[in-house]
């Protein structure tokens, strides 16, 4: 079993890919089109502070069992925390701590929120358990609801909602409610819930504890350089080339051709077109990838002259924007110095109306914001701000959406697809990167043992 085995893009779905099938003692050639690894999560300079945070706060639920090969793999495993509680925030300044792991965070999702009466906490108990069942057991119309609607649909009340699932909703689908798809929604929930099971212990959400490059992108290049895995920066692939039903090489957008033996296609929905045109599908998956469109994501890296007084690792701020408001605390996350000044960050997502914003505009909204929760925030100064919008940050998770996902099978069995966007458990995240790039490894192995 060998040959030569090319995969296409440097984010996580391509280096998880280029990784294993190097670990399975392939010859591999990884083609990146950027001068840099990593993708959609990667560490960025900020000069003034001579800092490195990142492009935008990724958090890791303990469910990402995937995910967490691929760090075992690259070494980084440890790097990862679950922390034992988070702090809910509302503008009047009461707050509440919720306990995220054990027992205590089943009693988290039967609802928080301190205005909330005995009847509605047995409302949201009664509702939790609806939700779960259907999520195992998805009715015949699921997909065609919003996770607004599904939520309304179980009788999920109000407090339950503000305090916990519209947040936890926006955050797996990166969408408002009222867009977000409650199949989307469904799907995690169940997969979370198998998870829990399997693993007898409800699943959490964790962080990491140094920025993303050393999480993702250092220990693959020890292992690429170990494994003699060949890395070709401002390598734009153009089109696999398929003869016969045979995946015979990739040619690139300066003339050039990289033979194949197998090859990982690994790029967005947003870059797939034309670099399939020799798949007999290739039609299809186009249409799909159009019709997936993108989500918005603008994340604020505020350096601040003093501390805001955050308690844990990362706080929600409950009746913010609408949209999804965390605070993530980066000296209680890296135990980073404050010489530079005190780093939080904060991630907006399904950020439809701040995308259009100019970055000034979005950092006084931002300290606006903090102003409302943070006594100490009045008086803070912003030593420095990076405001990193990206429109295209996840494929778009709206009512209709799921079932456009194409699987990392082709008909051409040397040519598989991986990334976010293919067919997997999870939404987009890092866990599906992950997960396509375990299957379409597998695929790819698979048919190097059959023609062995
Ligand atoms: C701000 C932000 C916050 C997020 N937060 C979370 C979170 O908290 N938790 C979570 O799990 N997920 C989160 N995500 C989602 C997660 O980052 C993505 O799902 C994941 O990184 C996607 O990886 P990928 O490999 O599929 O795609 P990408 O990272 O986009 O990688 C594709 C690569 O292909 C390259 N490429 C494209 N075309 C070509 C070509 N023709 N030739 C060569 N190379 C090419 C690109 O340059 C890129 O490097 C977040 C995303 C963003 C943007």
């Amino acid at each position: 079993m060998g040959g030569r085995y090319v995969v296409i893009g440097g984010g996580l779905a391509g280096l998880a890919s280029a990784v294993w099938l190097a670990e399975a003692g392939m010859d591999v050639a990884l083609l990146e089109r950027r001068g840099r690894l990593g993708g959609r999560t990667h560490a960025m300079r900020a000069e003034q502070v001579d800092d490195l945070p990142d492009n935008g706060q990724h958090v890791i639920a303990s469910g990402y069992e995937h995910l967490f090969r691929y760090l075992t793999s690259v070494g980084t495993r440890d790097f990862v925390v679950f922390p034992k509680r988070s702090t809910l925030r509302w503008p009047d300044g009461r707050k509440k701590v919720v306990q995220t792991t054990g027992f205590g965070a089943v009693r988290t999702l039967f609802g928080v929120h301190p205005d909330a009466t005995v009847a509605d906490r047995l409302r949201a108990a009664r509702a939790t358990l609806r939700l779960g069942w259907q999520a195992l057991h998805p009715p015949a119309d699921l997909a065609d609801l919003s996770t607004d609607q599904w939520f309304d649909r179980v009788g999920m009340p109000a407090p339950a909602r503000e305090a916990l699932w519209d947040w936890l909703a926006l955050g797996i689908a990166a969408e408002p409610v009222t867009r977000g798809s409650a199949a989307v929604f469904a799907r995690v929930m169940a997969t979370g819930f198998r998870m829990g099971v399997r693993h007898r212990t409800p699943v959490t959400i964790g962080y990491p504890t140094v920025d993303l490059d050393t999480l993702f992108v250092t220990g693959a290049l020890r292992v690429f350089g170990e494994r003699g895995v060949d890395v070709r920066y401002r390598a734009v692939a153009r089109r696999i080339e398929i003869e016969d039903g045979v995946v015979t090489g990739v040619l690139l957008a300066d003339g050039s051709r990289v033979a194949a033996d197998g090859v990982v296609c690994a790029v967005p929905n947003s870059n797939v077109a034309g670099l399939l045109d020799d798949l007999p599908e290739h039609a299809e998956i186009c249409a799909a990838a159009d019709k997936l469109g993108y989500t918005p994501i603008v994340s604020t890296n505020l350096y601040l002259d003093r501390p805001l007084g955050t308690e844990s690792a990362f706080e929600g701020l409950i009746g913010g924007t609408g949209v999804i408001d965390e605070v993530f605390d980066r000296q209680i996350m890296h135990g980073r110095g404050t010489d530079r000044g005190w780093l939080y960050c904060l991630t907006t997502s399904g950020a439809y109306e701040q995308i259009e914003k100019a970055g000034d505009e979005i950092v006084t909204e931002q300290m606006a914001l903090l102003r409302r929760y943070y006594p100490a925030a009045v008086a803070a100064e912003v030593l420095e701000a990076q405001v990193v919008k990206m429109p295209r940050a996840t494929f778009s998770q709206v009512v209709g959406m799921d079932s456009l996902r194409p699987p990392q099978r082709t008909s051409v069995p040397s040519l598989v697809l991986a990334g976010d966007w293919t067919a997997t458990d999870w939404s987009a995240t890092m866990e599906s990167a992950a997960q396509s790039a375990a299957v379409a490894v597998e695929l790819l192995l698979d048919h190097a043992r059959e023609r062995a």
